[in-house]
């Protein structure tokens, strides 16, 4: 590994050392970039928010960085869409948004990523009849293997535009992209501590009778904490500042951290600390913009792995994650995370083709979890389950064809694309083939 320069993930699951950095101001900076790659035979890699948990975004060959690549496009209002340079952050643009009184119609979990970097890798949100973000890109600008700006949407280039809004970084350097939105609006949210039986015994209840749902269940207890969040006519309640640093920061961060820091210096623990955080979980209710109510704030590390698997197998997948700890006598401090979308199109989309439901497993940083996330991995591929492209996985080229209907779909794009592997990398290598 060079030691003039050493990039690590967000999670610390992952570093590398690439031969050069770049951060392009412009598209005839990042065409630039390629060209020199082109000429010294290296390979190219952006990097958005370095938020994936797999080596997606490393590379031992020019990395580029799009941090600077940040600005507003255009707003097209007829059309409801907004046009981004592709580093901006998901939490500029939702700022942007509300500026403006618009907003995304659905979000992830956080928004410290850049925008082309949450769409590669199909990162969403929760919400039984919205897609993933990536169903909101209206069309992209990239910067493929040999230089050429290409724009791609449903009527410019649509079979590149079909593939590329999940392009796994595999396709060209998405410099901008269009995307859909709404009218801002506001969520009602209602956090609740429930049994986890009473949840999977009327898990389609639960789902279908809000517009975001999603429940964690925390490993060793028979409880769980539910979320709903649905729109409202509302106005905001503004807690306090402090009131709201305590639930939203202190709690899920500080206290979780150091409930998690015991469970890792002493594992037998974990089960009556996990006892004592369910405990914790009361009614909270609150009004709010969507943005505000959706995205959270994470500041306690840990690695991940999430699984999509058809929505009507949840009960099997949460029932058997208990049985994989239990078996397997892990000790789990952080919760096993449950969320619901749309089907999609999208050929490389975790949610191709079906109602999905998302079962995600974290554990500690510093703590072990080959044997945990193996043990949850040998249980997805049993009810068809597909990796999240950005989150940890053992999967590669051959055990994940089969799972996506439309592969050969994108690998003819990609060979047309980037037929050097020029966007390649050792998880690509891994999980696409080599180009
Ligand atoms: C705390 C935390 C919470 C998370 N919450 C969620 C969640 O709620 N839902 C969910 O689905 N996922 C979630 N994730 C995963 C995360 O959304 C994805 O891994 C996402 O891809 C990270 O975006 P990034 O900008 O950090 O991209 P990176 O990790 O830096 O890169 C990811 C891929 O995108 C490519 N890429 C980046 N920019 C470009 C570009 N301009 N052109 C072409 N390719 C590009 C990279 O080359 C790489 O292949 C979470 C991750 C963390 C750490």
């Amino acid at each position: 590994m060079g030691d003039e320069h050493v990039w690590r993930n967000w999670g610390r699951t992952q570093r590398c050392g690439p031969a050069a950095l770049e951060s392009p101001r412009s598209d005839l900076e990042v065409v630039e970039a390629i060209g020199r790659a082109r000429a010294a035979r290296q390979r190219v890699k952006v990097v958005g928010g370095g938020h994936s948990f797999t080596d997606i975004a490393c590379t031992d060959g020019r990395m580029l960085s799009l941090d600077l690549l940040d600005r507003v496009v255009g707003v097209d209002e007829a059309a409801a869409t907004v046009t981004v340079e592709a580093g901006m952050t998901i939490h500029r643009l939702d700022q942007e948004l509300a500026a403006r009184d618009l907003a995304l119609p659905n979000l992830g979990d956080i928004d410290r990523q850049s925008i082309a970097g949450a769409i590669a890798t199909a990162t969403h949100g929760t919400g039984a009849t919205f897609g993933g973000l990536a169903t909101f890109v209206r069309a992209l600008e990239l910067v493929t293997a040999d230089g050429e700006v290409l724009r791609c949407s449903a009527t410019e280039d649509p079979e590149i535009f079909h593939a590329a809004r999940v392009g796994l970084g595999a396709l060209g350097v998405v410099t901008k992209v269009t995307l859909a939105c709404v009218p801002a609006f506001n969520l009602h949210h209602v956090e609740r501590r429930h049994r986890l039986d009473e949840v999977l015994d009327d898990l389609d209840s639960f789902v279908d009778a809000n517009e975001h749902f999603e429940f964690y269940w925390l490993p060793h207890t028979d409880y769980c904490a539910t979320i709903a969040n649905n729109r409202t006519d509302h106005s905001a309640h503004q807690k306090s500042a402090y009131k709201r640093w305590r639930a939203e920061v202190f709690y899920p961060n500080y206290f979780f951290g150091a409930v998690v820091g015991l469970g890792r210096a002493a594992p037998a623990m974990v089960p009556r600390l996990n006892a004592l955080v369910a405990g914790g979980v009361g009614t909270t209710e609150l009004v709010d913009r969507s943005d505000r109510i959706l995205v959270s704030t994470r500041l306690v590390r840990f690695a991940e792995m999430e699984y999509a698997i058809p929505r009507e197998r949840a009960r099997d997948a949460v029932r058997g994650v208990r049985d994989v700890i239990d078996a397997a006598g892990l000790r789990v401090s952080f919760p096993i995370e449950v969320r619901f979308t749309a089907p999609d199109d999208i050929p490389l989309s975790t949610a191709y083709g079906r109602d999905t439901c998302y079962v995600a497993v974290h554990m500690a940083r510093g703590v072990a979890y080959e044997e945990y996330f193996r043990g949850v991995e040998a249980l997805m591929n049993t009810l068809d389950g597909r990796p999240h492209w950005g989150k940890l996985h053992f999967q590669n080229a051959a055990t994940l064809a089969p799972r996506y209907p439309e592969w050969d779909r994108f690998q003819t794009i990609r060979g047309k694309l980037d037929p050097e592997g020029r966007f390649s990398n050792a998880y690509l290598d891994r999980v696409l083939g080599p180009a």
